[in-house]
């Protein structure tokens, strides 16, 4: 029988004292009425790995034990939108060295467990809304500040209700407690 899988991604993973910002910046510009994604769900995907077993998912854990960064400050300040996927989002305009080096360390860690490496440029973003077809709403852009200590594996869960995560393990950046 084949080994099961889970569907797992690493991400950034907001405190709760960013996720209300967030919330608080979504909602000004979204109102109630847009389907948006809901504040228990904000994230800024890292690398999305897909369904792995857990063998696979054992190798990136321990590629993830092994990285050593520097905890850094994300400064969400750009709003964006597109328009192929209808996604609307938001994310910083500068990229610090840290997420830089973030990504390149989990990406060169789906090599080395048999993934397929993602090549595309990596785009911070945090979705806030998808199949978004209202007037872009003529928004002040964010401005959040994100102080990075961690990142985290994450399992994406489907159901009738939608999509939900489970942070399965998280990582403390070096020096961060
Ligand atoms: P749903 O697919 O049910 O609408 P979702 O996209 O949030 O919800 P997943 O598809 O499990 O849930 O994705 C989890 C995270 O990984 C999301 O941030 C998503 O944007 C990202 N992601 C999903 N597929 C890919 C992919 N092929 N490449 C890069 N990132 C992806
Ligand atoms: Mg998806």
């Amino acid at each position: 029988m084949a080994e099961p899988t889970r569907r797992l991604f690493f991400a950034l993973w907001p405190d709760k004292m960013v996720r209300t910002r967030c919330d608080w910046y979504v909602s000004g510009i979204l109102g109630k009425r847009v389907r948006r994604v809901p504040a228990d769900n904000l994230h800024l995907t890292l690398a999305f790995a897909g369904s792995v077993t857990d063998t696979v998912s054992r190798c990136l854990e321990a590629h993830a034990d092994r990285v050593a960064i520097e905890p850094f400050r994300l400064q969400i300040d750009h709003l964006g939108y597109w328009h192929r996927q209808r996604l609307l989002w938001m994310g910083p305009t500068h990229m610090p060295d840290g997420l830089w080096a973030l990504v390149t360390a989990i990406r060169d860690a789906f090599d080395d467990c048999g993934l397929e490496r993602e090549r595309r440029a990596f785009q911070a973003h945090m979705t806030l809304a998808r199949k978004f077809s209202a007037a872009l709403p003529a928004a002040e852009a964010p401005a959040i500040d994100w102080d990075v200590d961690s990142f985290c594996l994450v399992q994406s869960v489907n159901s009738e209700n939608g999509v939900s995560y489970r942070v399965l393990r998280r990582w403390a950046l070096e020096g961060a407690q």
